[in-house]
């Protein structure tokens, strides 16, 4: 068995001199076999960036096209393939979008290999151990505070014990900041907890800790990228001295990386993404480290349905986590790429018996939207 063709797939929804914001552009990665299988992968990055990897001349042995590198492995055997990419690819760097490129691989081989032999990721990564998951929303507020507590209310309808929010400037603006958590801490009442993300808007321990201080009186479940993400003296400083727990995460690769954050931050939660991080092995090593460290471990997740069926598929075979991140947008990328987007009732996802990672994707859409630009 081996692979015959890579497809790396840029979608965007909004034309070129429109921006993205959230969700609206998107890079999937499908791996086909000479027996007639594909396995599906996503990174959330920069998707553009990802595709010409795998599509420019490489240069030389240490910068080469990813897809030359794929072409003509036996797919099951990941290990081997995940260190010649690594071998292949040394000169973009071991970080950042080769990573996230790497990721996208790593999902759809372990999705192929599922698919290969009959059975889930989950079970290939040591077995299922659990048929639910809590599951949290993330919306991103507006400055409109009546349309925050309308959303923050049918969430809550719908089941969700716990909200959280940020992006679009929240974080810049202490006064206008406490308006919309005081909105939606007085939508939801008590028995809702709710979590904000900075995304590393709070600039420093001083400054971050001001701001806890008037937001204090909302009691919020979790405080997420309060300060830039390499500003790790300002986790640590944070995570000892506030009364409230500080998460982060989401923008690292590799497991050093990992490593490093984990054991300098202190975070309460690591949040890493599998579409980011390396992907389904990489996931494995940093559960391993949030046991070493002492912290949880809440996936980041806000694309697509495969990152969430990916997500899924870690999380079922994970011994300590169970909470998953449950997206919001209302971008087609979420709401229709996958025809069988994984449901959320009453704050639960059931983890069903899947092959791979059980998605299928809506070609209809792909072809809408899918951006073919070659050099
Ligand atoms: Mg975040």
């Amino acid at each position: 068995m081996k692979i015959v063709k890579v497809e790396p797939i840029w979608l965007r929804v909004k034309p070129f001199n429109e921006p993205c914001e959230w969700g609206e552009d998107a890079f999937i990665l499908k791996i086909h076999t000479d027996n007639n299988l594909y396995g599906i992968g996503e990174s959330d990055s920069a998707a553009a960036v990802l595709k010409m990897m795998f599509e420019q001349p490489s240069t030389h042995g240490s910068c080469r096209n990813l897809s030359e590198i794929l072409l003509g492995q036996d797919p099951r055997n990941i290990k081997k393939i995940m260190d010649d990419l690594l071998e292949g690819s040394a000169y973009y760097g071991y970080s950042g979008a080769l990573i996230c490129a790497l990721s996208a691989i790593n999902i759809a081989l372990y999705d192929l290999l599922g698919k290969i032999y009959g059975v889930s990721v989950a079970v290939l990564l040591g077995g299922k151990r659990k048929d639910y998951l809590n599951a949290y929303a993330t919306f991103i507020p507006s400055q409109d505070l009546k349309a925050n507590a309308v959303k923050a209310k049918h969430l809550k309808s719908e089941g969700f014990k716990l909200l959280k929010f940020g992006g679009a400037g929240f974080g810049s603006n202490a006064l206008s900041d406490k308006e919309i958590i005081q909105g939606i801490r007085e939508a939801v009442g008590d028995e809702v907890k709710l979590s904000i993300d900075l995304v590393g808007l709070w600039k420093n321990f001083s400054y971050a800790r001001e701001r806890f201080l008037d937001i204090k009186e909302y009691n919020l479940e979790w405080i997420e990228e309060p300060v830039g993400m390499n500003n790790v003296c300002d986790y640590a400083r944070l995570s000892e001295h506030l009364p409230c727990k500080i998460t982060g995460g989401e923008g690292f690769y590799t497991q050093n990386e990992f490593e490093n954050f984990i054991k300098k931050s202190k975070v309460s939660i690591v949040q890493p993404d599998i579409t980011r991080c390396g992907g389904f092995d990489t996931m494995v090593e940093v559960e391993k480290l949030s046991l070493k460290y002492g912290c949880d471990l809440v996936p980041h997740g806000f694309s697509t349905g495969i990152l969430l069926a990916a997500t899924v598929q870690f999380l079922a075979s994970s011994k300590h986590c169970d909470l998953i991140e449950c997206s919001q947008s209302t971008s087609a990328l979420y709401t229709h790429l996958v025809k069988n987007l994984i449901p959320c009732k009453d704050g639960i996802i059931a983890i069903e018996d899947v092959v791979g990672i059980g998605v299928e994707l809506n070609e209809e859409l792909i072809k809408q939207y899918r951006i073919d630009i070659k050099i």
